[in-house]
């Protein structure tokens, strides 16, 4: 046998990366465009974990999904949905299998980084009113101000009633802004150390200027407020005690570069997995495997409170949709397995320095898999096992999928983790599939269009699976 030259040896031993749009068709490309206008559709619609919600549940019931119920009997191919609290979703399609042979999970989270409104929002200072506000997950606090804001939320009155607040969305509503100082005047600020840029309780929302004219006294332009907001929603200054008013950036989901080929938009942390998985489940029929949906609140401050999923919720859904089989939750999770869907750091270019370019995720590189998160000595991960990535491997590959590996930046330098611990800790493979996402948790977050796509196909390979 002639020996192997070394271009041989490399094509079969060394591994090769290739840009998704060189390895997709023209007809697949098309097909990843137009999934990624549904996409867009769906960020602009969905911008907090509310809205998300129930949006999910609109498009899981026009897919034929009814309301779980661990009183009734289910077979192979129902479809269900269970909604905790307006918060988060589980969606499942039963599948031909015994449920004892374990689920398949998707996992993804449809809060995202934010400023809520606090319990006293109210108040006027100079002649202008404002909402204080206290911020929602991990955000770098100088890239809020001078953003246009939108507010989304409830409001619960003193008498139990509620009221649904969406307003800056409408192209003839108002929106919202949080200040910044002019340059001219910002030496000062400059010394600052750059996490305090803009301090926490300077992130300020202007709300209004202009005073109420019948009267006089102190407080007029919040008086005026008030007043507005009483004719618009029925509401009184201490009802907000009892709100949910959420401000997000105000701007529509764009196609970005003259190619088209990138999204920018907020919130794709992580309604990029949420719409993706989402897809994938409501495109299932009849399925070999029972498939499991979670589309969960809270990630972004750890997934602590009864709709984050350090909660019971996701382990007494399983329970009670194993007892309808007469089967216990236990014995369905030891055998199940779960993509831990969020997103990743993809490289960027014009910042280097914190990534190991080997281990990081590339734009256009297809969807992220990654073995462990945490930070330092992988603290918080729940890591893996190299046989589940290796199931995961051969899955993908069989299917085609675009693909690529990930760790969050250098070793030493941060670190992050997702929802992937929490499920594994109830005895389920579990590992972290996701899009590569630059600017993570700023206002206006960018993925490629290929990943976005990669990642639908990822997730519908798993739960076809
Ligand atoms: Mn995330
Ligand atoms: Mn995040």
């Amino acid at each position: 046998m002639a020996k192997e030259t070394a271009k041989e040896l490399k094509e079969r031993l060394l591994s090769k990366k290739k840009n998704a749009i060189l390895r997709m068709d023209d007809s697949e490309v098309k097909e990843c465009d137009k999934f990624c206008e549904g996409y867009k559709r769906f960020l602009d619609v969905a911008k907090t974990e509310r809205e998300a919600a129930a949006e999910i549940v609109r498009m899981a019931k026009a897919h034929g999904f009814v309301e779980f119920s661990a009183k009734n009997r289910y077979k192979a191919g129902d479809k269900v949905y269970s909604l905790n609290r307006e918060k988060s979703v589980i969606l499942a399609v039963i599948g031909k299998q015994p449920i004892e042979n374990g689920v398949n999970l998707v996992a993804a989270h449809i809060d995202s980084p934010r400023l809520d409104m606090k319990q006293n929002p109210v108040y006027e200072k100079d002649e202008v009113a404002y909402f204080k506000t206290h911020y929602y997950g991990g955000i770098k606090k100088y890239q809020w101000p001078t953003v246009p804001l939108s507010l989304h939320g409830v409001v619960i009155r003193a008498d139990g009633s509620k009221v649904t607040v969406n307003i800056g969305e409408d192209e003839n509503d108002p929106v919202f802004c949080v200040s910044d100082l002019l340059p001219h005047l910002a030496d000062s600020q400059y010394k600052r150390p750059s996490n305090q840029l803009i301090k926490g309780e300077e992130l300020n929302i202007m709300i209004g200027s202009r005073p109420f004219r019948d009267d006089e006294g102190s407080d007029l332009v919040k008086l005026n407020i008030m007043l507005i907001l009483n004719e618009k929603y029925g509401i009184v200054e201490d009802d907000l005690i009892s709100a949910e008013l959420e401000a997000v950036p105000a701007f529509k989901a764009k196609d970005v570069g003259f190619d088209r080929s990138l999204v920018g938009a907020y919130g794709q942390d992580d309604r990029v997995c949420a719409y993706t998985e989402l897809m994938a489940v409501l495109g299932l029929k009849d399925p070999d495997r029972t498939a499991v949906a979670i589309l969960t609140d809270k990630e972004e401050t750890g997934s602590d409170g009864n709709t984050g999923l350090r909660s019971a919720y996701l382990r007494y859904f399983i329970a009670d949709l194993a007892s309808t089989f007469g089967v216990k939750g236990r014995d369905v999770l030891r055998k199940s397995r779960c993509l831990s869907a969020d997103v990743n750091a993809a490289f960027d270019p014009t910042f280097p320095d914190v990534f190991e370019k080997r281990n990081s995720a590339l734009l256009n590189g297809g969807v992220c898999v990654t073995k462990y998160t945490g930070s330092r000595g992988k603290s918080g991960t729940s890591d893996a096992s190299a046989e589940f990535v290796g199931e995961v491997r051969r899955l993908l590959d069989a299917n085609g999928v675009i693909w690529q590996t990930g760790e969050l930046g250098k070793v030493d330098i941060g670190g992050g983790g997702t929802v992937a611990a929490y499920i594994a800790n109830l005895d389920v493979d579990t590992i972290d599939v996701g899009v590569p996402v630059i600017s993570m948790h700023a206002p206006f977050e960018i993925t490629a269009k290929a990943d976005v796509w990669a990642a639908f196909r990822a997730f519908e390979a798993f739960v076809n699976n």
